[in-house]
């Protein structure tokens, strides 16, 4: 602040607002804002994060250097930055039960690349899920650097009931008895048994890493069985259904803290994002109330009850069901591919992503089938009734025969619904 009488001598380029400063990216921003809010939200990895969130996210702790951890820094000037990191470790160890966190991942991504670091050399053997099956690309993808640098085995649903089958999980652990397995996935629509893994793991000698990227709103919240008591690794993302800052974060047993934060710095990362470690001190805190709870209860709900209507109006769902956040359509019977349908949903102002089903016969650029999840419309704001005209909507736009007329009717029934819950309107 200025004091007044006295001019400022910063530079007034330095001191413009965005919309004076840069005008073109200010305006991009607005319309992203407008996008997001007039449409429905159904992408299952997306998720809107509260006000206090966007506000920790855009601080000035964005300028400060912090390489090092806190108390022990390569910079001067960290006292507030260590009481910010410590806070963020402290409720994230309480919220989830976790012995050792790491709170430095830039993203989920680099949070599983730095279990890899610190627990397997080049060549080392992992089992994990199959992209195509629902896996994650840093859990062996071949032109990942998981499937480049590690020798991948990978385990896949099952082509009956679309469901792991932990037998045949076990068998493949003793045949290939590998040094990592991976457990999680980014379209599974059912509970993981976690203890099962565990179980598996132990009898191969193996070393358990859950990615619980997708549910770890629902783990907060004691709606999905919990990995952090039985793994050795746990990673997550926290801006699925979390609801956080699009970041990543490691929790693990008390010993195996020092390899897993010597992997992430100096081991893979420098500056940790202290502006979007903040944004997740603050969504742990929200992630530990009531009102979080209670609408990871709703997520689920609301995912059940859609997955029950498109069921009813005619879509395969892949295991016949959610247990959780998230459901996979198979279009193969009513004749739409992935990308056809995510088109058809987005005129008409529906946000999904196309996505491969077990054992897909078309490419990962077309796919038959469709993620839909629930976490983003529900904080929003969406309960039965909505979730009761959004599949109406998506059985309406997704029919045989239905023409430029019908969609545009079928927009403004999104439009109506959408104006009930007004978002972000500080902004
Ligand atoms: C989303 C996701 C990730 C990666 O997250 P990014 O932040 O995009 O790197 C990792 N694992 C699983 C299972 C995911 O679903």
């Amino acid at each position: 602040m200025a004091r007044p009488g006295i001019e400022p001598k910063t530079q007034p380029e330095f001191r413009a607002p965005l919309a004076e400063a840069d005008p073109d990216l200010a305006e991009m921003i607005r319309r992203e804002l407008e996008r997001q809010r007039s449409t429905i939200e159904l992408i299952a990895s997306e998720n809107f994060t509260s006000r206090a969130v966007l506000e920790a996210a855009a601080s000035v702790l964005t300028n400060k250097y912090a390489e090092g951890y806190p108390g022990a820094r390569y910079y001067g000037g960290c006292e507030v930055v260590d009481e910010v990191e410590n806070l963020a470790i402290t409720r994230c160890k309480s919220l989830f039960g976790a012995e050792h966190v790491n709170v430095q991942p830039h993203s989920g991504s680099s949070a599983n690349q730095a279990v890899y670091f610190a627990e397997l050399a080049v060549g080392d053997s992992i089992l994990a899920m199959k992209l195509t099956h629902g896996g994650h690309l840093t859990h062996g993808m071949k032109i990942n650097f998981s499937g480049r640098y590690y020798h991948v085995h990978s385990y896949g649903l099952d082509r009956e009931t679309g469901r792991l089958n932990y037998d045949e999980i076990e068998e493949l652990a003793r045949e290939h008895q590998p040094r990592l397995i991976v457990a999680g996935a980014s379209a599974y629509p059912r509970s993981i048994d976690f203890e099962r893994f565990a179980r598996i793991a132990r009898s191969v000698g193996a070393r358990l890493m859950v990615d619980m990227a997708h549910i770890a709103g629902l783990v907060a919240a004691e709606l999905h069985p919990d990995p952090v008591a039985v793994s050795d690794y746990v990673t997550t993302t926290t801006h699925k259904t979390l609801a956080g800052p699009r970041s990543g974060v490691i929790m693990c047993k008390r010993g195996l803290g020092k390899g897993i934060d010597k992997a992430v710095f100096p081991g893979l990362q420098g500056g940790p994002l202290m502006h979007i470690i903040a944004a997740k001190a603050a969504c742990f805190k929200l992630a530990a109330t009531d009102e979080f709870r209670e609408r990871q209860r709703q997520t689920v709900a609301n995912a059940a009850l859609l997955a029950k209507r498109l069921k009813e109006g005619g879509i395969q769902l892949v295991s016949g069901g959610t247990d959780n956040h998230l459901m996979l359509a198979d279009l193969t019977d009513i004749g739409l591919t992935g990308v056809e349908a995510e088109k058809r949903l987005e005129e008409v102002g529906i946000t999904v992503n196309k996505n491969a089903v077990p054992y897909d016969p078309l490419p990962a650029t077309v796919t038959s089938g469709i993620r839909i999840g629930t976490p983003a419309v529900t904080s929003r704001g969406f309960r039965e009734p909505e979730m009761e005209e959004t599949a109406a909507i998506i059985l309406s736009a997704l029919s045989r025969n239905i023409n430029e007329a019908e969609k545009k009717k079928l927009r403004g029934r999104v439009n109506e619904l959408l104006a009930g819950f007004p978002l972000y309107p500080h902004l």
